[in-house]
Parts: structure tokens; C-alpha cells; sequence
């Protein structure tokens, strides 16, 4: 048996078979991780409902709760609000890889994994669904299972960041891509693997580039989730459904709201519009909920905003008002839902603290001012990268990461 050294693998026997263990570290590529700890995301949803739970039970929350994209980010933090805040059944959707003898899990696996057991544990109704959210067939399957479990739900999430959409009806492959449109977008960019402040210039779209990007983060997909929910009776009276969005700063709205993804999150408004006409009839109600800039598995791979994010980490935390995904996803469901408060244009704001003036103003400056010699004492890099790790579960508190480890973990719900 004994495999080389050099692969951090070794063999022994557990429980009557034979269980791979490995030590595992974090192997960065570009902007992601590709490999992620299994108890170190399990610490890392620990810390999240606990943060929840100090806050005390969210009162008239949901209690059944759908979440579209549950695994990680702003869905997790969604998923683990409503069950530690409003003690709410959760019925979580995700495209994860699990674990082999050689290979660990991707994050949203292990999350969802620590997840269930900790939800089971404190009594709560937990199950998942692992696949392409975007199919008919997952689609199906979480009616299924709605109806055989809970009857109906009165909460969706949808909270899909995706790079690619096969489309259920043509079969039809489509990419979303990060890019400005109209012209070529110029400006500093960091190199989040080394600290380097640099000019980056990024052509524009084609045509082509914003209808697909469109076609996969747009609204379609989250319409075609209601209608097939609506018509299969498993919508409560009163149902919420809130999809994610985002605006930001005048400065990186070439490149996001402005472009392509911009683009798309333009036609999931479009889409909220018809929602709510169509959940009408049930007193329902369609959301979107415009976030803050925070370091996700997405938002790392689009350009120029980790840099703004470094920035703004600096400033909220000096000001005290930095959230991380579970503090804004409590906020969701323990005030919002209650008083959302929407903008003229019928949206919750969750990014209200990130746009307060004197934030933004003095991101600005240091957006001005910024080199790569001045970005450590400028920015919170470090808080960058520490938040960047933890997301596959590394650099948290109470973890041996040189003792080996299973890298294969069972999602209890998935058997
Ligand atoms: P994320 O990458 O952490 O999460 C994406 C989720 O989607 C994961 O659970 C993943 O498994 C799931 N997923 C992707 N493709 C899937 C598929 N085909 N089938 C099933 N599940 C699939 O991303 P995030 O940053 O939490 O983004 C979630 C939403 O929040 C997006 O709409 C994003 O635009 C929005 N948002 C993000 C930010 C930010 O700064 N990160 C800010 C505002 C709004």
C-alpha cells in the first residue's frame, strides 16, 4: 500500500476498511484553492451559527427555507441564518465534489457536511441536494423531496454564482464572462497572489459574451425554479423569494454593473418584477437583495474587485461596520424580512454600510493613492487573504492542519 511521501498520503485501517488520510494544505491557483480542509470548514460554519445564535432567535422568520446555491457564501450564510435564527427546515441545492481516497472535497461539500450534522444536532429538519440547479431533473427532485418532507416551503434563496449554464431546454452550453462593455475598462488591478498594485486593461464584450453571461446569471433560471415550484402546489401563501445582487462604488461599475454581469443582474431585477406579479395571487412577494462586496469563491475571480475589497475591509473595520456573509444574512432574515426598507426601486439594501458616504469617500482616495508599495498600509490585505483561506477551510482557530486527515466525509442526507 504505502504511497509515495511526497503525495502526504498513507493508508491505515479504520473501522474494518481502509481509510486515506492526508495531511492537507492549501494548494492556491491563480483565484482559487483547490484543495479545502475538512474540519476547517467545519469550524468555519461552526463560527457562523454561532454568530447567529449570540444574536438570539430571529422572531416571524421562515420556516421552511429552499436555498438555491446553499454551499458556500452568501447561500451558506442564508441556509445557516434561517435554521440557527429562525429555527426553520432547510432544504439546501448545490454542485459540489465530494471527497476520494486522494482528493479532497471542494469546500461546499465539507460546509454541507458540518452543516447537516450540526443542524441535526440541534433537531432541525436538513437536506441536500448535490447537482445542476440549472436541469429539470434537480429541479424534480427538490419538488420530490418538498413534497414527501415539509408539503410546501415559504422561503426561497436563490443564490446561483455560476461560470457556465447548460440550458435545460436546448441542451445548449453558455458562459458568463466578467468584462466591461462598450469600451475597453482601464484601471488598478491587485494580484491577490503576491500583493502587486498594476494597470490592468480589459477588453470589452461582444454581443455574444452578454447574452450568454445573461442567459446564466440572469433571471431566467430563477423564474423557471418559481414557475416550476408554483405549479407543482408547493409554494405556502406568503412566500418570499430573494435573489442576490450587487452594485458597488462608480468605480467598479465598468466592470460590474456597467458590464456584462451588470448586464445579468439587470435581468434578474426584470425577473423580480414578474415574480412578484406572479406570487401575487399567494400574497407572495419577489426580492432581490443588493449585498456587499464581500471575498467569495465569485467574487474573487473578477477583476479589479479584490483590490476595492481590500480597500473597504480597511475602512469598515476601523469604523467597526464590517460584516462578513453570515452578519449580512442575519441582517437579512432577522431585520429585512421584517422591515425591508427598499430604494426607489423596490430593492433590500444589505450594502447600505458599505455605501455610507464617508466610507466611499474614503475608499476613493485611497483608490487614488494606491501603489504597490503604499497597498499594505493602504488596504487590509492580510484580512484579505485570511478571509480568502478560510473559505476552503484554513487559518481557523482550533484546527490541527499537520495532523492527517479523511478526506472523505459523508453529507448525511446524501447517505
Ligand atoms: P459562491 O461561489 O460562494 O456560491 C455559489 C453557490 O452556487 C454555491 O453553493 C455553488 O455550489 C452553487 N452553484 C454554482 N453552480 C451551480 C449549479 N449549476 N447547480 C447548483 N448549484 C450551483 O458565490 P457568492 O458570492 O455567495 O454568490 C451568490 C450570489 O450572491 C450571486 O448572485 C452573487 O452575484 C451575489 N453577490 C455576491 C457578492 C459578493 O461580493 N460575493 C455581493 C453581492 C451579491
Amino acid at each position: 500500500m504505502p504511497f509515495p511521501a511526497e503525495k502526504g498520503l498513507h493508508a491505515g485501517r479504520r473501522a474494518g476498511t481502509f481509510a486515506h488520510h492526508m495531511i492537507v494544505a492549501p494548494k492556491i491557483r491563480g483565484f482559487i484553492c483547490t484543495t479545502a480542509h475538512p474540519q476547517g470548514c467545519a469550524r468555519h460554519v461552526a463560527e457562523q451559527i454561532a454568530v447567529v445564535k449570540n444574536r438570539g432567535p430571529i422572531v416571524g422568520g421562515p420556516k421552511k427555507v429552499l436555498v438555491i446555491g446553499s454551499s458556500t457564501g452568501y447561500g451558506l450564510a442564508s441556509r445557516i441564518a434561517a435554521a440557527f435564527g429562525s429555527q426553520a427546515a432547510t432544504l439546501g441545492v448545490f454542485f459540489e465534489r465530494p471527497g476520494t481516497q486522494d482528493r479532497t472535497a471542494t469546500a461546499g461539500w465539507y460546509n454541507t457536511a458540518a452543516f447537516e450534522a450540526e443542524a441535526r444536532a440541534a433537531g432541525l429538519y436538513a437536506r441536500s441536494i448535490n447537482g445542476d440547479a440549472y436541469s429539470h431533473e434537480i429541479k424534480a427532485q427538490v419538488i420530490e423531496a418538498i413534497k414527501a418532507d415539509l408539503g410546501q416551503v415559504d422561503c426561497v434563496i436563490y443564490s446561483l454564482a455560476s461560470p457556465r449554464r447548460i440550458h435545460p431546454v436546448t441542451g445548449q452550453t453558455f458562459t458568463s464572462v466578467l468584462k466591461p462593455v462598450g469600451e475597453p475598462f482601464t484601471n488598478k488591478n491587485l494580484n491577490t497572489g503576491n500583493g502587486e498594485v498594476r494597470e490592468v486593461t480589459i477588453a470589452p464584450a461582444s454581443e455574444e459574451d452578454i447574452a450568454q453571461t445573461i442567459t446564466v446569471m440572469g433571471g431566467e433560471d430563477w423564474e423557471m425554479w418559481i414557475e416550476a415550484l408554483s405549479n407543482a402546489g408547493v409554494l405556502a401563501g406568503g412566500t418570499r423569494t430573494v435573489a442576490y445582487s450587487y452594485i458597488g462604488p462608480e468605480l467598479t461599475w465598468p466592470i460590474y454593473k456597467d458590464g456584462t454581469i451588470g448586464r445579468a443582474k439587470a435581468d434578474l431585477e426584470r425577473a423580480q418584477k414578474a415574480l412578484d406579479a406572479k406570487l401575487s395571487p399567494i400574497n407572495g412577494k419577489a426580492w432581490i437583495s443588493v449585498n456587499k462586496a464581500l471575498v467569495t469563491q465569485a467574487s474573487s475571480a473578477i477583476p479589479v474587485v479584490p483590490l476595492y475589497i481590500s480597500l473597504l475591509y480597511k475602512v469598515m473595520k476601523a469604523r467597526g461596520s464590517h460584516e462578513d456573509c453570515i452578519e449580512q444574512m442575519d441582517r437579512l432574515f432577522r431585520d429585512r424580512f421584517r422591515n425591508p426598507d427598499p430604494d426607489e426601486a423596490g430593492r433590500i439594501r444589505l450594502d447600505d454600510w458599505e455605501m455610507d458616504p464617508e466610507v466611499q469617500t474614503t475608499v476613493q482616495r485611497h483608490w487614488e493613492d494606491v501603489t504597490t508599495e503604499n497597498f499594505p498600509a493602504l488596504s487590509d490585505f492580510e484580512g484579505y487573504q485570511t478571509s480568502f483561506l478560510r473559505l476552503f477551510g484554513f487559518g481557523l482557530d482550533g484546527v490541527d492542519y499537520t495532523a492527517e486527515t479523511n478526506p472523505e466525509v459523508g453529507i448525511p442526507s446524501l447517505g
